[in-house]
């Protein structure tokens, strides 16, 4: 069987979701038959049941997408915790010295300075908004093969069943690992780090007190994110070996550990749900499209999950695409060719790049034991801590929004 579709969305995830929400509900969508497929199966996700335990933190530029689609109500009335500080600190100074880093929602007059969110919950928010729109989503449907039909034409992707159809275009918002990217020939530049990210979620002794915590180790950062019940998303990033381990200790003997990592600053740590572990890697493709295929979220881009960013570049990425191919259509075009798609590339790849270098760096130079390098760092936060403007760049950068 063979079927015929304008846009492929392959990826099921919280990008690839976004551009077919996006396309459906934008202004071309009657020009556009949108179809999503994913490998894995429909993911379920129940509001009675316990925080999962992947959570983003969803900056505020990402809200106002998620706004704009009519999702973000639906996502906050379930649970989604605010954050209204963040506090940064290196292992080798105070967690209260003059090189912590504080923000404060109010200091950029703001209400918050974003969310954070389980993934399965805004994947099921989008899912539903899919629905209303007769968007076929198709689960445990891979994507095996890509032929890129000539002049132009678009490409006729082969799926695991055997099945096939031809498209305008391909979305490979298929994640890092990405089939349509290898298949489309699309090379990476890429890097691992020397540390998994060990996720759990913790009850803290004392309150939250809705604020991001962040403090850097000497084997990389640990991460304290406020949950709606209470308790706290724990992004470990340590050495693989010590990730490894922290799988397998007592729930007891981790708490202790994490206490201890953490300075105690939210007090005694308890373990309070599943675990897992994540190799951390850098990694940019060449080029993001490619006559018919184009590539969005982590396909495109992995960053180093420190600044938690890795989402909602997606989720610009989402929004660029899908403004691009709607400008596209409104002069004629197709949404295949190549200027177009170089279009929205011009319009992610610098600050995709940038966010991965400075994920990057920031991780180096509190990975570095160098005595140089440890002046360069504290000096370098004091000064930070007192330049206003530069400041108000870095949170406007990390918020997504105008300040
Ligand atoms: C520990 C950790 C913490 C993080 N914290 C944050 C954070 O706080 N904030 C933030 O913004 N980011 C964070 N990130 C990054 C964020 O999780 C990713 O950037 C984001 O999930 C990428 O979404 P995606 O939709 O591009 O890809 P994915 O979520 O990887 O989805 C890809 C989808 O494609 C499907 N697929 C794969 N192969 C095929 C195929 N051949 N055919 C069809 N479908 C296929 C998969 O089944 C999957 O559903 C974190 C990452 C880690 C590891």
């Amino acid at each position: 069987m063979s079927e015929r579709y304008e846009v492929v969305v392959a990826g099921a995830g919280m990008v690839g979701l976004s551009v077919a929400a996006l396309l459906a509900a934008g202004p071309a969508a009657k020009r556009l038959q949108v179809s999503v497929v994913d490998a894995g199966a429909r993911p379920a996700y129940s509001a009675s049941g316990d925080v999962g335990l992947r959570v983003s933190a969803i900056s505020l530029g990402s809200v106002s997408g998620l706004q704009k689609l009519g999702v973000w109500d639906a996502i906050r009335g379930v649970r989604a915790c605010s954050y209204e500080r963040m506090h940064v600190w290196d292992a080798r100074c105070a967690v209260d010295g003059p090189e912590a880093l504080r923000f404060e929602a109010a200091e950029f007059a703001l209400p918050e300075l974003g969310y954070i969110v389980e993934n399965g919950l805004i994947q099921q928010a989008l899912l539903s908004k899919l629905v209303d729109l007769g968007v076929d989503v198709r689960f445990d449907t891979p994507i095996a093969t890509l032929e890129t039909l000539p002049r132009g034409s678009g490409c006729r992707l082969g799926y695991g069943d055997g099945t096939t159809s031809k498209v305008d275009l391909l979305v490979g918002a298929d994640g890092a690992g990405s089939t349509v990217r290898r298949a489309a020939g699309i090379p990476v530049k890429a890097w691992r780090y020397p540390q998994s990210a060990l996720v759990t979620h913790l009850r803290p002794e004392f309150d939250h007190a809705h604020t991001a915590w962040q403090r850097f180790l000497v084997d990389g950062p640990l991460a304290l994110l406020p949950l709606a019940d209470g308790r706290v998303s724990v992004v470990w990033s340590t050495t693989p070996d010590l990730a490894k381990e922290a799988l397998a200790v007592s729930d007891e003997e981790l708490g202790r550990w994490l206490t201890d990592a953490s300075d105690r600053v939210l007090g005694k740590l308890t373990v309070d749900g599943p675990r897992g572990a994540f190799p951390l890697k850098a990694q940019h493709a060449v080029r993001y499209a490619q006559p018919g295929v184009v590539l969005v979220g982590d396909a495109a881009h992995s960053v180093h999950p420190l600044a938690g960013q890795g989402v909602n570049l997606g989720i610009a990425d989402a929004e660029e695409l899908a403004r691009t191919v709607a400008d596209a259509l409104a002069g004629g075009e197709h949404p295949g060719d190549l200027p177009t798609l170089r279009r929205y590339e011009r319009g992610r790849k610098g600050a995709n790049q940038t966010m991965l270098y400075f994920t990057d760096m920031l991780n180096r130079l509190f990975l570095s034991d160098s005595r140089a390098v440890a002046g360069l760092r504290t000096g370098g936060m004091r000064i930070f801590n007192r330049i206003a403007p530069l400041r108000r760049r870095a949170v406007q950068v990390a918020l997504g929004i105008p300040l």
